[in-house]
């Protein structure tokens, strides 16, 4: 699809060791679990990739009660100092084996082995190194040092280690012990981390990682034996988690969905700007809750900037993820294909303008070329649902206040960027947006040292930074 040739290079897959069948990770020990066994697939080329246990009721209970135990006769008792020799081990391997890390989780979840290489694995291992430096000084953090207990976490299949990292490494800095499930699409480097937490000789039970689909999540978040739900997934998943646990006293932080405004403002640093919406919209694919899936950019250099993004996007690489020169990798499943299809189709159909560059799609796995809808409207439903894929819909403002009602007119509030030469007006207007975080001439910049969350149907509490530990401690608001 590129208007420049590469030689193909292709990571090689042989520094992977994918087994045929995985069981689950509990109480330190790999075991069967008594569920349906499923299959992880390749999105990129529908190959099976291995069978997974399905952890049942009776398995999550024993996953909760070997956390209970762990943290009451190790976890919980043991000093600051000594769990965060732990932590710094486990960032240290994951820093060791990141070239197999991200090999699987691009076999396994269809992202380009440039971003898992440098985005997904080493964010993971800073995230351990940075909690790693609190679990000695809680009594700074302003939340006090007091644990919740057990943490019950739910993650999605976009950033599958990175999100595992999100969860764990706070809790475990905090004295909590958890249970962690994956998506059922993407429970590979989940898995390799259980055998990381093996080879780091952290305690048997304080992680332990239970796969399934939806019902092993809901057993888990339902489970009177934890003491916290952690959940990042969709809105609709989310308020479920909520009513679940309404009423009982489990700590609750949800991360959910997003419609990001990207905008654009005439004197914008028109190339930066460019690669930011671009950044913004086709890293991972779209598969990002912050993705800048809203492009607002001022009338008077729209059609400027319309006619760069399509000669940059022309130059985007849609292939094989583990090639080293590929952008844009494949869509995580079937499923979430049909989704962006049919949201993209109802914007044609709602009278929005549909443009992809020249692309030919691979044979088989599952893709969606790049795509931008121009002439999009507030009312329509591409620019108010969330896509979760690689499709741009661009409307225009005269006005900064018109921007700033335009961005903030969303059931979300998770993120937004702002590109403008002036100072004062990023001041302005990230004042004035409904958003958790908000990028100034730059996008989907992430640090652990960083809180992260949303506001209004973006779910709520912070991971991340200082404000993450609060998430996992007693007495703590969040
Ligand atoms: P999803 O909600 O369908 O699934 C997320 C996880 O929840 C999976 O592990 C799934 O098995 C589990 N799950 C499903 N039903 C459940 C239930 N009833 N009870 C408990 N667990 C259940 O979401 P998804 O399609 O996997 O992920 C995409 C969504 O996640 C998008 O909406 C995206 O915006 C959001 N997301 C948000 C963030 C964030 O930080 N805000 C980060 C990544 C993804």
């Amino acid at each position: 699809m590129s208007i420049f040739e590469y030689a193909p290079a292709p990571e090689s897959r042989a520094i992977v060791d994918i087994k045929g069948s995985y069981g689950l990770f509990v109480n330190g020990e790999f075991t069967d679990g008594h569920g349906t066994p499923f299959k992880t697939v390749n999105p990129a080329t529908e190959e099976v990739l291995a069978e997974v246990a399905e952890a049942d009721a009776s398995d999550v209970d024993a996953a909760v009660k070997a956390a209970r135990k762990a943290y009451d006769k190790v976890w919980g008792p043991m000093p600051g100092r000594e769990r965060a020799k732990y932590l710094y081990r486990i960032a240290r391997i994951l820093q060791e084996r990141a070239r197999e890390i991200s090999v699987l989780e691009t076999i396994d979840n269809g992202k380009p082995i440039k971003e898992s290489r440098d985005v997904d694995v080493p964010t993971a291992a800073a995230f351990f190194f940075y909690y790693a430096g609190w679990a000695d000084k809680l009594e700074h953090s302003g939340y006090g040092s007091t644990p919740l207990g057990v943490a019950g976490q739910v993650i999605p299949w976009n950033f599958p280690l990175l999100m595992l990292a999100w969860k764990i490494a706070p809790a475990l800095a905090c004295g909590n012990t958890v249970v962690l499930k994956p998506a059922e699409t993407t429970p590979l480097t989940a898995l390799l981390f259980a055998e990381i937490c093996q080879q780091a000789d952290l305690p048997p039970g304080v992680v332990n990682i239970i796969t399934g689909a939806g019902a092993t999540g809901e057993t888990l978040v339902g489970h009177p034996g934890i003491d916290k739900v952690a959940f990042t997934g969709s809105t609709g998943v989310g308020k479920a988690i909520a009513r679940t646990v309404a009423g009982s006293d489990k700590k609750i932080t949800l991360e959910l969905g997003g419609k990001a405004a990207n905008i654009v403002f005439d004197d914008a640093p028109m190339d930066q700007a460019i690669e930011g919406i671009v950044n913004g919209i086709f890293f991972n694919q779209g598969h990002v809750c912050c993705a800048g899936s809203r492009l607002l950019v001022q009338e008077s250099v729209a059609d400027e900037v319309l006619e760069r993004l399509k000669r940059r996007m022309s130059t985007l690489r849609l292939g094989d993820p583990l090639d080293k020169n590929t952008d844009v990798g494949a869509i995580n499943s079937a499923a979430q294909l049909a989704r962006i299809h049919e949201l993209s189709d109802v914007g044609e159909a709602e009278g929005a303008g549909r443009w992809s560059p020249e692309c030919e799609l691979p044979a088989n796995g599952f893709w969606f070329p790049p795509t931008v809808f121009t002439g999009v409207s507030q009312a329509h439903r591409i620019a108010r649902e969330e896509i979760f894929g690689p499709v741009l819909s661009v409307l225009t403002f005269r006005t900064p206040s018109e921007a700033v009602e335009k961005a903030n007119n969303t059931p979300y509030g998770l993120s937004a960027g702002i590109w403008t030469d002036k100072g004062s007006r990023i001041l302005d207007i990230a004042g004035r947006l409904r958003a958790g975080v908000v990028w100034a001439n730059t996008f989907n910049k992430f640090d652990p040292t960083s809180p992260f969350g949303g506001y209004k149907e973006s779910g709520y509490g912070r991971e991340g930074g200082r404000h993450g530990l609060a998430a996992y401690l007693k007495g703590a608001d969040a």
